[in-house]
């Protein structure tokens, strides 16, 4: 399939863009790496009259690490969010999750401000954000304004984001502790049938702090702040770790689809977590 015709523009700077975005409303969509938005293009499940490229938006490039504070800018690969030596050393879970993207063809050239502003609950960033407490940066004709990964999601494919706003970063404290990104797929380079993220903390073998998301179990990325809090003040041995599963379930809402009937995916997504939990805790 070739998608229908559409205008092509590739503006040199955030204005520009956003430029475009407001002459054409609805009619215009901007493509970064351009894996989500093309094959729907193809499709035909996408119609978009004005295509906008942010390939050449230099701004929105790079990765800083500064005072504990962590930006990358939307049109990073997830190929270079592995190879950044600097976040690996800040967040190292940004680089088990992103070797978990896809293949490396995709992760050349797919960026995380398309994966978290794309709106689809199997890109396995937008759980990550939850875990991390991420916030987004969004761009628009009236200025700039931050929105916290845990308000962004609303339903499959609606976020917070305006038609005429742009993500241009994401931004999130460097973590502390154990980590660990567990995703469970059909095959290599497969969306996650579940997966889970995991950051905590321990002090003296004791969890002060458990932050713990999951990803294509809802229609949107789950945060599930109960499953944390049930992990919290134990030594994450069995019967916490059955504790955290217990309330995650709890808040995840999974449909039947190619992957798997409900039972199923609520089966996988307790051993994803389970195995986060123990990976976290033996690293923390
Ligand atoms: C074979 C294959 C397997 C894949 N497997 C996985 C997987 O396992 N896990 C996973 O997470 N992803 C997977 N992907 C998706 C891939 O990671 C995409 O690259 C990613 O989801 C979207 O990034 P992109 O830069 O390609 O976005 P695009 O396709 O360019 O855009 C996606 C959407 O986000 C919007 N958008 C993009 N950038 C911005 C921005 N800066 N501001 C506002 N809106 C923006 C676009 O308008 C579009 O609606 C797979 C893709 C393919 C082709």
């Amino acid at each position: 399939m070739i998608p229908s015709a559409f205008e092509y523009y590739r503006p040199k700077d955030v204005a520009a863009a956003i430029a475009v975005l407001q002459e054409h409303g609805d009619d215009a969509r901007v493509v970064a790496g351009g894996h989500s938005l093309i094959p729907m293009m193809k499709l035909r499940m996408a119609f978009v009259e004005h295509l906008v490229d942010l390939q050449a938006v230099e701004e929105m490039r790079g990765i800083s690490v500064s005072g504990g504070t962590v930006r990358i800018g939307a049109l990073t690969t997830q190929h270079e969010i592995i190879t950044s030596d600097d976040l690996v050393s800040a967040a190292p879970i940004l680089r088990e999750a992103a070797l978990q993207i896809a293949d490396p063809q995709v992760r050349y050239v797919g960026t995380l401000g398309g994966n978290v502003a794309n709106g689809d609950p199997g890109n396995d960033m937008p759980g990550l954000m939850q875990a991390l407490d991420a916030s987004f940066t969004l761009v628009g004709p009236d200025g700039r304004r931050t929105v916290a990964a845990r308000d962004f999601y609303e339903s499959a494919y609606m976020t917070a984001r305006e038609d005429d706003e742009i993500l241009t970063e994401v931004i999130f404290a460097s973590t502390q502790g154990g980590y660990a990104y567990e995703k469970q797929k059909r095959k290599i380079g497969d969306y996650a049938t579940a997966a889970a993220a995991v950051l905590l903390t321990t002090e003296g073998g004791t969890c002060t702090a458990a932050s713990i998301a999951m990803t294509n179990l809802s229609d949107v990325p789950v945060y599930s702040q109960s499953a944390g809090a049930a992990l919290t003040g134990t030594s994450c041995d069995k019967a916490a770790i059955d504790a955290a599963v217990t309330a995650m379930l709890a808040d995840i809402d999974p449909t039947e689809d190619n992957r798997g009937p409900v039972e199923f995916k609520r089966h996988v997504a307790g051993v994803v977590l389970g195995r986060a939990i123990e990976r976290a805790a033996s690293r923390a």
